[in-house]
């Protein structure tokens, strides 16, 4: 998190991510992967239902020791419904539902927005679904080409924003993630260890990237190709050899740019 993304009650993303491990291992759960996710919520006295939501991908409810979560029914990717019926359980673990929560497609997103509960919910639900040493090790020292993401994506059972968001967290070579909209970066995940001044919250897209060459004659190249290095960077380049890798979502208007360092 920059400063600019701080929350009026800041987030412990920390905090979410030490309950869900902990949970895991009060479970004896060794390879989320192979759950049953809402049998695992019954379990815990949470029932997961699929029904047609108007403005909310979920919600939970909370009746006495019980509780209720709804998913969109209108969500088909399993991936997401999984996402969603974590991120609810997240806010239940984390103690943020009073009675009921509504979660809007856009909350889902919240990596940069200043809601500290969503942030907390997404964090818990990402370390859930995609454990540190699992994914590292799923991972193998590979960087983030196409193929390489969407295995981790069917193997965690999560969407492909999802898989990317914690490639740049733990995985093993330097990238960022930029997810833009309609030829502006609408929020971006650097890991740690990535350098260089690049592009911002707001910013243009370039038309020497894969996004902004999509944006600028729908043109979808599928390819892991090199790019320019001030397709996404603004500082000298210093011999900098970058890929970008983009995901097109063009019912949405959206790329997501997985851009990582040789
Ligand atoms: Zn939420």
């Amino acid at each position: 998190m920059t400063a600019a993304w701080t929350a009026s009650k800041p987030a412990n993303e920390s905090r979410a991510r030490t309950v869900a491990l902990g949970f895991l291992r009060a479970e004896h759960i060794k390879d989320i992967t192979l759950e049953d996710l809402d049998e695992l919520m019954r379990s815990q006295n949470i029932i997961v239902r699929y029904r047609p939501l108007t403005n909310a991908a979920s919600q939970i409810v909370q009746k006495g020791a019980a509780a209720f979560v709804t998913v969109d029914s209108g969500i088909t990717s399993q991936g997401r419904r999984r996402f969603c019926v974590v991120h609810e359980f997240g806010h239940f673990m984390l103690g943020h539902v009073a009675t009921a929560m509504r979660c809007t497609e856009e909350k889902f997103h919240t990596w940069y927005r200043t809601n500290g509960q969503e942030i907390e919910a997404n964090a818990f639900a990402s370390e859930f679904l995609m454990p540190e040493d699992l994914y590292k090790a799923a991972i193998a020292g590979r960087p983030p080409k196409r193929e390489v993401l969407n295995n981790l994506a069917d193997k965690f059972g999560v969407s492909m924003t999802a898989a990317c968001v914690r490639y740049a967290e733990v995985g093993s070579h330097p990238c960022v993630l930029f997810v833009s909209r309609a030829g502006e970066v609408l929020w971006y995940r650097a890991s740690q260890d990535a350098v260089g001044k690049h592009l911002r919250r707001g910013d243009k897209v370039s038309s020497w990237s894969a996004a902004g060459q999509y944006y600028a004659d729908g043109e979808m190249d599928e390819s892991d190709d090199l790019v320019d290095y001030h397709a996404w960077f603004v500082d000298d380049d210093e011999g900098q050899r970058i890929h970008e890798t983009p995901i097109f979502m063009p019912a949405v208007n959206t790329v997501l740019s997985m851009v990582w360092f040789e």
